[in-house]
């Protein structure tokens, strides 16, 4: 019984994990280079950056247990500082918990916000390369899928290169767009609909000092400015105040997050910094990320589209569909969404 989990991102990952504790033979296609998706940390001379999520809501249940089950539960690190402030242009004011979140669009009960941030002490790299780990050369890199058809009760994969994959269950882990467009030329009705929601793009860039370069003292977990504000930061996060370890000792670690930019993006967010936290000199180093098409937003209507296509898929051999792009865009949303679609395939080629 072979099962191929297509897309390598943390809800691909979380499937094929699941899929291997049940003892399937599972194979992991990722059309990029290395598995994590939009899951990035980078480390260098004892600073974490993150290039994708840093962290989740401490109250979402899905990651602490998977981090057990993955002996790095001992990682995980609490949010070290509280409240974050907006930036008016010419001062800081503080603002109620909660509200950064809300102006950020980041959609959460106020609760759970107030209840805090989880990650890993080394970054939510962590997590993904603790998940692709135990897989080895079952990941196959790069190797994007380009077709998907039924053969007999089973399934056929065209991948790039020319190769075919045959599976007896497949797990689509993958952006939604791309999904959509595999499943409807697969001849699901209904999946292309799947690709309204909409993915923002996202720019950030970290910025590495040492403490000294920083004149005014920095509070809470970061700063927002509001919607109408001039300049180009949307957002800073304090990263090495929000998370313990993320710099070194008399070092600090800034993440900006841009609104989109003419020019080189870390120049124009150090410059923008230099104003507000009256810093001088120049960051050790910085470091830019962008997803052109990050975290998804759903259009109305869209759990009903998820739910007509799942029906559709039941009628097909075994196929399961997970990820940000259809059951929620946080990370601990999607390791639920990749587990709940492994045991999805593995009930059906069980055939109960
Ligand atoms: C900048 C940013 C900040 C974020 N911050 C947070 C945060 O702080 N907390 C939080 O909870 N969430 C956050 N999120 C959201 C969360 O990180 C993502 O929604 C989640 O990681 C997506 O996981 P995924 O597996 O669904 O998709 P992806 O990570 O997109 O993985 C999909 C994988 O499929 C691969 N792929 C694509 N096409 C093919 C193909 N044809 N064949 C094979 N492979 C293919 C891709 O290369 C990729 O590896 C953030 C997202 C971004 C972009």
């Amino acid at each position: 019984m072979t099962i191929a989990v297509i897309g390598a991102g943390v809800a691909g990952l979380a499937a094929a994990w699941e899929l291997t504790r049940a003892g399937a033979d599972v194979t992991v296609l990722e059309s990029e280079r290395r598995p994590g998706g939009v899951v990035v940390t980078e480390r260098q001379g004892g600073f974490v950056a993150e290039g994708g999520p840093d962290g989740w809501l401490d109250a979402e249940p899905h990651i602490p247990p998977l981090a057990q089950e993955l002996g790095i539960a001992g990682h995980i690190v609490r949010q070290a500082a509280r409240g974050s402030l907006l930036w008016t242009g010419s001062t800081f004011e503080r603002l109620e918990e909660g509200r950064a979140a809300a102006l950020l669009g980041i959609e959460a009960r106020l609760e759970d916000v107030k209840a805090g941030f989880a990650s890993f002490a080394g970054g939510m790299g962590e997590l993904t390369d603790a998940l692709a780990a135990p897989l080895g050369g079952r990941i196959k890199m790069p190797l994007g899928v380009t077709g998907i058809a039924q053969a007999g009760g089973t399934w056929r994969l065209a991948v790039t290169g020319g190769m075919v994959v045959d599976a007896d269950a497949v797990v689509l882990a993958l952006p939604v767009y791309s999904a959509a467009r595999l499943l409807e030329a697969a001849g699901v009705s209904g999946a292309r609909d799947l690709a309204e929601v909409a993915y923002f793009p996202s720019l950030t860039v970290s910025l590495a000092y040492q403490e000294s370069q920083i004149g005014r003292g920095l509070e809470g977990t970061g700063y927002v400015t509001p919607p109408e504000a001039d300049g180009v930061i949307r957002a800073v996060t304090f990263a090495s105040h929000k998370f313990p370890g993320r710099a070194p000792a008399g070092h600090v670690l800034l993440r900006a997050f841009l609104a989109p930019v003419e020019g080189e993006p870390a120049i124009v967010a150090h410059q923008e910094l230099r104003g507000v936290l009256a810093l001088s000199g120049e960051p050790l180093w910085t470091r830019t990320f962008f997803w052109s098409r990050g975290i998804p937003r759903y259009p109305r209507g869209h759990a009903a589209r998820v739910a007509e296509v799942r029906q559709r898929l039941e009628r097909l051999p075994p196929l399961a569909i997970a990820g940000a792009g259809v059951d929620g865009t946080g990370v601990s949303a999607c390791v639920k969404s990749g587990r709940e679609a492994a045991q999805v395939v593995l009930r059906r080629t069980s055939g109960s």
